[in-house]
């Protein structure tokens, strides 16, 4: 299995690049973002619980993650692997898909690192909140989940550094440009 984490702060382009990847490679794209703000229009007990923290841009409370990261993935067959997007966002969720993972006879094959600067992810994002309307992305949430980033998980940065898994690119560029950059990354490895 090919089990891709890609990583990058707010805005960086993770979940366009994800859906190509998953599809180019026949893997299953886990966007926790998109799990809960589905939960959170469907009005599930899970939505609820987590709307006002997503709004304000902080980050779910790791408990959480584990039993909807299990979900998502159980609930996938046939696929090469998993390509997960906006998970791990800490070093407890990042212990704790290892351990998700060990269960299944497998591990992280590779993590994926985008780089953009604030500047460009805070242009980004306003401009998405007026194609898209989350409500994220006003300015004062969207200078929080920068913060909550850099503090939060940034620092799985050197955590898979020291696994010698990290790929880190500039992720400023044009969305094919950026892909097939991705996908020469990608096999090279497998
Ligand atoms: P973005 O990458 O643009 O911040 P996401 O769609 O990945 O957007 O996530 C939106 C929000 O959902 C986050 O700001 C956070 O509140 C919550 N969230 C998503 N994934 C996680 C996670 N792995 N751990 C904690 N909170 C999460």
């Amino acid at each position: 299995m090919f089990n891709f984490i890609i990583f990058g702060p707010p805005g960086s382009g993770k979940g366009t690049q994800s859906v190509q990847i998953a599809e180019k490679y026949n893997l299953a794209h886990i966007s926790t973002g998109e799990i809960f703000r589905k939960n959170i229009r469907e009005k599930t007990e899970l939505g609820i619980k987590v709307q006002s923290i997503i709004e304000s841009g902080e980050l779910v409370p790791d408990e959480l993650l584990v039993a909807i990261l299990e979900d998502a993935m159980d609930s996938r067959n046939g696929v090469s692997g998993f390509v997960f997007d906006g998970f791990p966002r800490t070093i407890q969720q990042a212990k704790d898909l290892e351990v998700c993972l060990k269960k299944r006879n497998d591990a992280v094959s590779m993590v994926l690192a985008l780089e953009v600067n604030d500047e460009e992810i805070v242009e980004r994002l306003l401009k998405r909140a007026q194609d898209q309307g989350r409500k994220d992305d006003t300015r004062e949430v969207i200078e929080n989940r920068i913060l909550v980033y850099n503090n939060q998980t940034q620092p799985l940065c050197s955590y898979y550094k020291d696994q010698e898994l990290l790929i880190s690119i500039n992720g400023i560029g044009s969305i094919d440009e950026i892909f097939n950059k991705i996908c020469e990354l990608i096999n090279a490895r497998i």
